[in-house]
């Protein structure tokens, strides 16, 4: 076919350049056909209970399995998708999927990232509304996760952007929290119900005497502050213990599990996550 061929072209272009440019440019045409034929899926990482024992969530993580490259990581393709006026598109993709199949979940919540794109657009409470009354969910059981990107461009609209949403009566989680140039100042400055304490953080639990002293502070800050408390990116028992001692709220990482397709999460939630990494659990 003509798109076939259209594309063997642009693979065959690309393969002779190195250039960043060029290498954005093919991300973002193979992105748009990736949009237009469903190429996209999403994944659910479970997150876990303070105890570490009880799954009562799951992050939605988009997925793209390009045909040439295999699988191309969020890392990369958002910030095409961003630069490239694709990002309503494709957090609109990602906010009814996830609706869709958290639906078979009831007892779980269900966290979804928006970008600063999203939360800019004037229309993005009329997509929320639309796609959890098309799902029947109850708002209460989805979190919107928010980075500090969002206050960049116009504090004030993002905010008031905020305040809408929890209208509706979703929460909304702070991710990433401590990296880049986060401060505390934000955690007042914006209307959220939850933080997310970067991996950064976690990863130092255990392998210094103060490894877990800032974190200790976190989360004791995002208590004292009235928000849920989780930490990202728990990788080890050590950690586990450690987040417990300092009252984290919930946890999420390999040690629990991996980021995972919809049904194996269903097969998850009957059987019930338990604290063991396996290197071999891959995404399906
Ligand atoms: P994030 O929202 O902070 O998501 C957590 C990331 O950490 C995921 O990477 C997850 O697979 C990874 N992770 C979870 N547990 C562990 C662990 O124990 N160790 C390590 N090393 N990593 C862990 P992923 O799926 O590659 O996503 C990366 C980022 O891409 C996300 O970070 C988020 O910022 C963005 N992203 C992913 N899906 C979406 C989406 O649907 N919309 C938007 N706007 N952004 C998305
Ligand atoms: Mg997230
Ligand atoms: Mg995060
Ligand atoms: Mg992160």
């Amino acid at each position: 076919s003509a798109k076939k061929a259209g594309r063997g072209r642009i693979l065959a272009f690309h393969h002779g350049l190195e250039d960043e440019i060029n290498e954005r440019r093919f991300i973002e045409q193979e992105l748009r056909l990736a949009l237009a034929d469903g190429a996209l899926s999403v994944c659910y990482q479970p997150i876990v209970a303070g105890d570490g024992l009880r799954m009562v969530g799951a992050e939605a993580l988009v997925r793209w399995r390009h045909e040439v490259r295999g699988n191309i990581p969020p890392s990369v393709f958002v910030a095409v998708a961003e630069q490239a006026g694709l990002m309503i598109e494709l957090g609109d993709f990602v906010l009814k999927r996830a609706l869709a199949d958290a639906r078979e979940w009831p007892d779980l919540f269900i966290a979804i990232n928006l970008s600063p794109i999203q939360v800019r657009d004037r229309g993005l409470v009329r997509s929320v509304a639309n796609a959890l009354e098309d799902s029947g969910i109850e708002p209460s059981r989805v979190v919107l996760e928010i980075t500090e990107g969002v206050l960049i461009d116009n504090p004030e609209e993002a905010k008031q952007r905020l305040k809408e949403l929890r209208a509706l009566g979703v929460k909304i989680a702070l991710d990433d929290f401590g990296s880049g140039y986060s401060s505390l100042s934000y955690l007042r400055r914006l209307p959220i119900d939850k933080l997310k304490i970067d991996r950064e953080f976690v990863a130092p639990l255990g392998r210094s005497a103060n490894g877990g002293v800032i974190l200790q502070a976190i989360v004791a800050l995002g208590r004292a502050l009235g928000l849920s408390v989780l930490a990202e990116g728990v990788e080890t028992e050590e950690q586990r213990l450690l987040l417990r001692l300092a009252g984290c709220d919930e946890m999420q990482g390999y040690l629990f599990a991996r980021p995972m397709p919809a049904a194996a999460l269903l097969d998850a939630t009957r059987r019930g996550v338990q604290a063991s990494p396996d290197p071999a659990a891959g995404e399906g």
